[in-house]
């Protein structure tokens, strides 16, 4: 049943949620989960930031208990039965209502289908081959995580049977980090990607021996450091009154709350651009997150799309525009003032500095050519496991002959090989093509604004950064969960995501 309400002469709009006793049960159950998720969120960033190591034991309690918690809140029956009233209910489509509705139906449906004792099997499993994967890589020793893989690959395949797919298994645990998104398209974007990576790795490595690693090493002190990714970051969009900049050593960004995104970095004072890049990659994500809709916090309509439309924010500030000569051309008369050290610099050495490729072990080192090319060798490795193609026992062995074939580089032991990510030992399978979805997102949300609105290239050349965050505040910040990735590409850029675009950056700047 649905109600409609005259508006105007002809127009027929359906009536607002606002009446509708089960859809405001469902928010103040969102609204309490919130209240309870923002906590635990806290908790978390204390635990990366400040806490004591004693304190681990009763923190790990702490983040159980409300995991728990809000498990329950979200999976009890009422919520089943409130969701099935708003859907026979039916919303306007585009309203947050319908938006909400939709959003929260794919996350209980997901939820319930999984047995709590399978929840938290996955959690001790979880727990215990993140404390054995520390020692392994430490040791560059597989065999120390070898049983702790298997059981991470055997309870995701659980997970991904209770969750449920077409024809891809891969598909069932993709879903949870990107909706709608599906391995065999990924293939072959992957595949339309990697020659032409190869195809431009060459060339640009040829410019980048012409610049020295070491152009620019010397002693930044980290307070200059500070001050001067604050000053960036700040011109970017980033909104200190609702947000902070801390230390860690693994940088993150973590929303806790509406009007309050915490973000962190860690500094190297013989390279100021470990640092400043990183906060331009988190601010990215944290203008994002300051774009939704503060008062639709903890519902869909207020969160973001996906972890590939999150990464597209992050690639744009730190590398579109962040390592863009027009970038170097308007910031380093600043840089200069924070570092005297780089007086007599040109804008194209610190270019040529922030842009230089050469292959890498380690996949956050890697510069903007091969970073994809690490992506794809994960994303083939886990299909093939979780397929059961390929034995945990014969991870190394694979990963070595694939490092090879795609760098002609010979791994030289497993912690620069397949012990160097945490992401499968915390149960995060499926999970890093969305790294380089926002790689390929980044460059056709850009590509595309920059055709609509040329003022954006003026500001970009002036360090007046507000048109180009006003188009992304438009066309995905402020849009939540309205669409599905691939639609909401469709809507801002009039075609899901490609490779051509991010081909065309990448040719355009390395070939
Ligand atoms: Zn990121």
């Amino acid at each position: 049943m649905s109600i409609f309400v005259e508006v105007g002469k002809n127009r027929l709009l359906r009536m607002s949620a606002t009446d509708f006793a089960p859809y405001q049960n469902l928010l103040a159950r969102t609204r309490e989960i919130a209240l309870l998720d923002s906590a635990a969120r806290l908790l978390e960033w204390d635990q990366e930031t400040g806490m004591p190591p004693r304190a681990v034991d009763w923190r790990a309690e702490q983040l159980a208990f409300f995991g728990g918690r809000t498990h329950r809140l979200f999976t009890s029956a009422e919520v089943g039965d409130w969701l099935k009233a708003c859907e026979d209910q039916g919303f306007g489509e585009g309203t947050a209502a319908a938006t909400n509705v939709a959003g929260w139906r794919r996350k209980y449906d997901r939820a319930t289908r999984v047995p709590a004792a399978l929840v938290e099997e996955f959690e001790r499993a979880k727990t215990h081959a993140r404390t054995a994967w520390v020692e392994a890589r430490a040791h560059a020793d597989f065999r120390r995580f070898q049983p702790h893989l298997e059981t991470i690959f055997v309870l995701s395949r659980q997970l991904a049977d209770c969750w449920g797919y077409a024809s891809d298994r891969y598909d069932a645990l993709l879903e949870e980090y990107e909706p709608g998104a599906r391995a065999a398209d990924l293939a072959t974007l992957f595949a339309a990607l990697r020659p032409a990576l190869l195809e431009i790795l060459g060339p640009a490595m040829e410019k980048s021996a012409r610049t020295p690693a070491d152009l620019l090493r010397g002693e930044y002190p980290e307070e200059q450091q500070a001050a001067f990714n604050r000053e960036i970051a700040a011109a970017c969009g980033f909104d200190f009154e609702a947000g902070r900049i801390d230390t860690t050593t693994h940088p993150f960004c973590t929303t806790l709350a509406p009007g309050d995104c915490r973000l962190t970095t860690r500094y190297d004072r013989t390279n100021f651009f470990v640092s400043l890049y990183g906060v331009l990659h988190e601010a990215g994500h944290g203008m994002y997150e300051q774009g939704l809709d503060a008062a639709a916090f903890g519902t869909p309509a207020g969160s973001a799309a996906s972890l590939g439309v999150h990464e597209s924010q992050s690639r744009l500030w730190e590398n579109l525009v962040g390592r863009a000569p027009e970038f170097w051309e308007r910031w380093l008369p600043r840089a200069t003032h924070y570092f005297p050290r780089l007086a007599g610099r040109t804008p194209a050495e610190l270019t040529a500095a922030a842009n230089r490729v050469a292959p890498t072990f380690i996949r956050v080192e890697a510069d903007q050519v091969t970073y994809d090319l690490h992506i794809i060798l994960r994303f083939e490795i886990e299909r093939a496991l979780l397929a059961g193609d390929l034995a945990v026992a014969d991870v190394p062995a694979a990963w070595n002959a694939a490092f090879e074939r795609a760098f002609g580089l010979k791994v030289p032991d497993d912690a620069r090989g397949c012990l160097q990510d945490t992401h499968w030992a915390v149960g995060l399978v499926g999970y890093f093509p969305t790294y380089t979805l926002g790689n390929l997102n980044a460059a056709q949300l850009f590509t595309q604004a920059r055709k609509e609105r040329p003022e954006i290239d003026a500001g970009l050349r002036a360090g007046q950064y507000t048109p180009l965050l006003a188009w992304m505040r438009e066309k995905v910040h402020r849009l939540g969960q309205r669409h599905l990735p691939p639609q909401l590409l469709t809507h801002a850029t009039g075609r899901p995501t490609q490779a051509d675009d991010y081909i065309a950056t990448l040719r355009a700047r390395f070939g």
